[in-house]
């Protein structure tokens, strides 16, 4: 027996610090995990539930990358987050013991078609196009829990041509990597290699061609992404 064609390689990041790459199995996205940015998308922070979209594991791209332009789109937004990389197989993860579960953090872009979202969302329709679009989720490498810790604050920013765009805390997340995790695996079975996407702050908006984001978290390598 043989494939038909040659297989796609897998998915992958770079493990920071060391030649290893961390294969990429699936990825997930939480939506509104910032009151500030709730709010700003028109929802109510207090009042709901987490929610979770994803995007094809071939979607996310390395630091460094110069994307194309995406197809089909007049306002194409950047989102910066947080990025939990599991390291291990569950499911009805309990929160106390969820981090027990990630194998590091990452600096991440949920690149977002947002006027295919508004559309879908007037529509009750699916996010697939809007958000699980080629190259929409670059990632910068993974920083192994036993080089930086868990993280449960810090700084997170988005500057885009050297000017500030988007900032927030880790500690303002509504659901904190554990509970993310926690809520995640009562609807998936979580399997190492997935890449949580953890939310993003206030201030997403439109990017044009040529635009160079540079991303960053505290304690992580910083992501660089220029986009057209
Ligand atoms: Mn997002």
């Amino acid at each position: 027996m043989a494939y038909v064609f040659t297989a796609k390689e897998t998915p992958s990041v770079a493990v920071a610090g060391t030649t290893d790459l961390f294969p990429v199995h699936r990825i997930y996205c939480v939506g509104q995990n910032y009151a500030n940015h709730a709010r700003e998308m028109g929802a109510n922070p207090e009042r709901e539930a987490p929610f979770f979209f994803s995007k094809p594991a071939d979607a996310v791209c390395p630091e460094g990358s110069r994307l194309p332009f995406p197809l089909a789109t007049e306002n194409l937004h950047h989102e910066i987050e947080l990025v939990v990389a599991i390291g291990k197989k569950g499911t009805n993860i309990l929160a106390t013991e969820a981090l027990d579960y990630v194998f590091g953090y990452a600096v991440g872009l949920d690149l977002t078609r947002r006027d295919l979202q508004s559309d879908a969302k007037k529509k009750g329709r699916p996010w697939a196009t809007a958000k699980g679009f080629d190259n929409s989720a670059p990632c910068s490498p993974v920083h192994t829990v036993s080089e930086v810790g868990h993280l449960e604050r810090g700084s997170i920013t988005l500057s885009v041509n050297g000017e500030l765009r988007q900032q927030g805390d880790i500690s303002d997340m509504i659901w904190s990597v554990a509970e993310v995790v926690s809520s995640l695996s009562s609807f998936f079975e979580l399997c190492p290699g997935d890449l949580v996407y953890s939310g993003t702050p206030a201030g997403v908006g439109p990017l044009k061609k040529g635009d160079k984001m540079e991303g960053e978290v505290e304690n992580l390598a910083k992501l660089n992404i220029t986009v057209g």
